[in-house]
């Protein structure tokens, strides 16, 4: 089977494996990562904007690679709309996607809601009739939804 998708970076099509992005853009933001890395060694207290304005780059890449824990950034230094938030609780981050409270909260959740699809599942096998698999618990589906739910905007 063939997978083509849209490169989330810059919409061409490509191959899709297991890579987001096509492979010219993962070059491109592997070569800014190794610049944003050297930048911050010399530039310690720099963030966000400090590197987007020094190194030309586009914040939505810093931030891409913040939010893939390739880089990570002392939020002290963040501020405003140049702020790396955790996506559930909006508090300032480092790295990620999620703060550390958040992370566990959501790995609760998880477990928590697959364990009431595993439920259901056991249920729907004792009446063995055509009980459609659309039954999933939507408190289930919800929970899932509410963990992921804010991905696109990274
Ligand atoms: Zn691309
Ligand atoms: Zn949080």
């Amino acid at each position: 089977m063939l997978h083509i998708r849209h490169c989330q970076r810059c919409n061409t099509i490509y191959k899709y494996g297991s890579d987001k992005m096509c492979s010219v853009c993962l070059k491109e933001i592997d070569e800014l990562m190794v610049k944003i890395r050297s930048y911050l060694e010399d530039n310690p207290r720099s963030g966000i904007f400090e590197i987007a304005k020094d190194l030309n780059a586009n914040e939505k890449d810093i931030f891409y690679l913040l939010r893939e824990e390739r880089l990570s950034i002392n939020p002290k230094i963040s501020s405003g709309k140049y702020s790396l938030i955790c996506l559930r609780c909006g508090g300032v981050i480092e790295t990620g996607k999620y703060c550390d409270t958040c992370i566990r909260q959501i790995q609760h959740e998880l477990k928590t809601a697959t364990s009431a699809f595993a439920d259901v599942k056991e249920k729907q096998n004792e009446h063995t009739s055509a009980i459609s698999r659309q039954s999933v618990p939507e408190t289930a589906k919800v929970k899932m939804h509410t963990a992921y739910r804010h991905k696109k905007m990274s």
